[in-house]
């Protein structure tokens, strides 16, 4: 179905930046459309407790965080497409999103399809994301005071997430596939120091165990096959992110992880479309550090149509 009229802003994604962006440019009188993609919310729809977020001094439940914010949107008139983007077309002008069931036309347009998380594959892993198996430290560490926890991953995101655990858990066991590891030498030096670290090289994890909660992990060696087990409550999968950008390439530079290269806080290789949220940003990754990526978006965006309509 082709919509033939044309908007002034489109916002793909409805994670903290893209519903921000929406709350922003909806009482900025710009009338987004936000095309919210079918897992709407992000990576906060998989998070429980967030008490890191400003303005609740509870805490909030992720998914509840996520749908007040779309409430506020609507509430300033921000119309939505529960669809997923197929592709893009940010060569001609205005620009064309083929949406799932929709083609439509801006003359802006905001990404902010985030990241998501890697994760193991295991279908336990699937069942017990949320009951134990995290992919955030920030967000679920605190569940895990005084416990025993394993992170999977040798990389710069893991001994990050080894490092806050440290000071939260009893132990932290580092579960890694190889017998070195990838994180820089700085973060290496940090965790190796801690007396509640340890590392077992050379394995993967086979299995997570328990039914309503994780209860343990089951270990395969990658040299000899051998099987163990290992009690542990909580289990954090840190094997790097995958920015949601399948549907950018070709359209908009990209970095070779395929993270939006960004100029100056919002801009894109595209004049006319600008970018928030950790789709192009792996370095602070939080819900509130999204939001406010959100909201200069918008700004960025009302200076580029103030001038566009001005010629
Ligand atoms: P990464 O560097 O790609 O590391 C991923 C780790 O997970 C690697 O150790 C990898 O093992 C392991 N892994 C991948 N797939 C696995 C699987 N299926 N099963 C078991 N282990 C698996 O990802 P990252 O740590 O998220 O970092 C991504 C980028 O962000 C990097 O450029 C990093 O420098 C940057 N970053 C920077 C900071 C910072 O503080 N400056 C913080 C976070 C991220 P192998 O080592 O065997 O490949």
């Amino acid at each position: 179905m082709e919509n033939s009229k044309k908007e002034k802003l489109i916002i793909i994604g409805s994670g903290p930046a893209g519903l921000t962006a929406a709350i922003y440019a909806a009482r900025g009188s710009l009338s987004p459309l936000v095309i919210s993609g079918r897992e709407a919310g992000g990576q906060l729809m998989l998070t429980t407790d967030v008490d890191d977020f400003p303005g609740f001094e509870e805490g909030i439940q992720g998914p509840d965080l996520m749908a007040r914010m779309r409430k506020q949107a609507e509430r300033f008139g921000t119309r939505f497409i529960n669809e997923d983007v197929i592709s893009v077309d940010l060569k001609s002008k205005p620009f064309v999103i083929q949406a799932e069931s929709c083609q439509l036309k801006t003359d802006s347009l905001i990404i902010a399809t985030g990241a998501s998380a890697m994760w193991l594959g295991l279908e336990s892993e699937k069942r017990l994301i949320g009951k134990g198996v995290s992919s955030c430290a920030v967000c679920d560490g605190f569940f895990f005071k005084n416990k025993d926890v394993i992170v999977v991953g040798g990389g710069d995101t893991a001994m990050r997430e080894v490092a806050y655990l440290a000071k939260l858990c009893q132990k932290v066991i580092v579960i890694h596939r190889r017998d070195s590891l990838r994180a820089q030498a700085a973060l290496q030096e940090l965790v190796k120091l801690k007396p509640n670290v340890e590392f077992i090289w050379n394995t993967v994890v086979e299995e997570i165990l328990g039914q309503e909660k994780v209860s343990g992990v089951k270990l395969k060696n990658t040299q000899n096959g051998k099987i163990s087990q290992l009690e542990v409550q909580g289990v954090f999968i840190a094997i790097g992110h995958k920015p949601n950008t399948g549907f950018l390439k070709g359209q908009v530079d990209l970095d070779e992880k395929g993270y939006v290269v960004v100029e100056n806080e919002t801009y894109t290789s595209v004049p006319g479309v600008f970018v928030a949220g950790d789709v192009a940003d792996f370095h602070y990754r939080q819900a509130v550090t999204a939001a406010g990526a959100g909201c200069k978006a918008v700004f960025d965006a009302e200076q580029y149509l103030e001038n566009l309509h001005r010629r």
